[in-house]
């Protein structure tokens, strides 16, 4: 039943896009805040972000919450302030699975009939001819095929999806791969607007800073993590990090650079460097 006029609650519950993820692993909370399915991992990353000069730079936590029998993680929704907001979520990083994901597929190939048919969807020929006949892959084995297909490897980042203000909704990206191609859908989605695309970049320039400093970034693997664009009409614009749900610790006393290449066993994830070619991205756009 749809209720005509829309009180203001209601039209900001309307306006809550997910980007990513499954469905149903997130729920409206009290006005300005959400829940997102408990993971042990994202609860560290909120609990050791305390503190930290990252912390200014990604959603409040509000603590773990129980709802119907499950856990939640009771967070800021970061698109209350915002008038029919434009979204986008660019999944950072030259790698989106964990070092230790792919050891273990490796030791126990667990073959996976739904990311066969995922791969199939996007490319047909996708799958190697022992593929097609076991009608599966291992996750690994897709993941990185994934990364391949999209701008993940060619530029340590890869555009999830985009909502615009208009209410269209895009997720297909799995195939922009190129730079020309990324930059015309960053295009798109800025509309022309300079004052948006700079106003992004300030904010990036903050969080590049900010990321030297920041303990906890040193200290990390940040792997599927990603910087969330919004903006709306009255030219408030806005970045932020989001989804520490495969972000994790090193061994004490080890570091990681996020700018250099990575090789196994290295657990480098190339996020700055990502962030280096999304800076350079939207400074295209703003000085062509
Ligand atoms: P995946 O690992 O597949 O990326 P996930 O289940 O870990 O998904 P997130 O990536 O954290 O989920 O979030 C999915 C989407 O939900 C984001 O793309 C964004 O659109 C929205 N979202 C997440 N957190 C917030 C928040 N704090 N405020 C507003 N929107 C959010
Ligand atoms: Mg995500
Ligand atoms: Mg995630």
């Amino acid at each position: 039943v749809v209720n005509w006029p829309f009180n203001a609650i209601q039209r900001k519950r309307l306006n809550w896009v997910q980007l990513a993820g499954h469905k149903g692993n997130f729920k409206a909370a009290d006005e300005g805040s959400i829940l997102k399915k408990f993971s042990e991992i994202e609860k560290q990353c909120f609990e050791r972000l305390r503190g930290d000069a990252l912390q200014a730079y990604a959603p409040q936590y509000h603590g773990v919450v129980e709802k119907d029998g499950e856990s939640f993680l009771h967070m800021t929704d970061l698109l209350v302030n915002f008038d029919l907001p434009n979204v986008m979520d660019c999944k950072m990083g030259i790698r989106t699975y964990l070092e230790e994901e792919l050891v273990r597929a490796r030791d126990r190939p667990k073959l996976r009939k739904d990311l066969y048919e995922k791969m199939l969807e996007v490319d047909h020929r996708g799958p190697t001819e022992q593929e097609h006949a076991q009608k599966a892959v291992t996750k690994p084995r897709y993941m990185q095929w994934r990364e391949t297909m999209s701008s993940t490897h060619t530029l340590g980042f890869r555009i999830e999806g985009i909502k615009k203000s208009d209410g269209t909704c895009r997720t297909d990206f799995k195939k922009t791969h190129n730079k020309r191609d990324v930059t015309q859908v960053f295009r798109d989605y800025v509309e022309r607007d300079v004052h948006v695309v700079k106003s992004y970049l300030c904010r990036l320039a903050e969080i590049q800073q900010v990321l030297q400093s920041s303990e906890f970034f040193k200290r990390h693997e940040v792997i599927g993590s990603s910087l969330l664009f919004i903006h709306d009409h009255t030219g408030r614009a806005e970045v932020w990090l989001i989804d520490f749900g495969k972000t994790t610790a090193l061994p004490e006393g080890q570091m990681l650079h996020h700018n250099v290449p990575w090789q196994e066993g290295n657990r480098e994830d190339g996020y700055l460097w990502g962030l280096k070619n999304l800076i350079q991205t939207l400074e295209s756009i703003r000085d062509g």
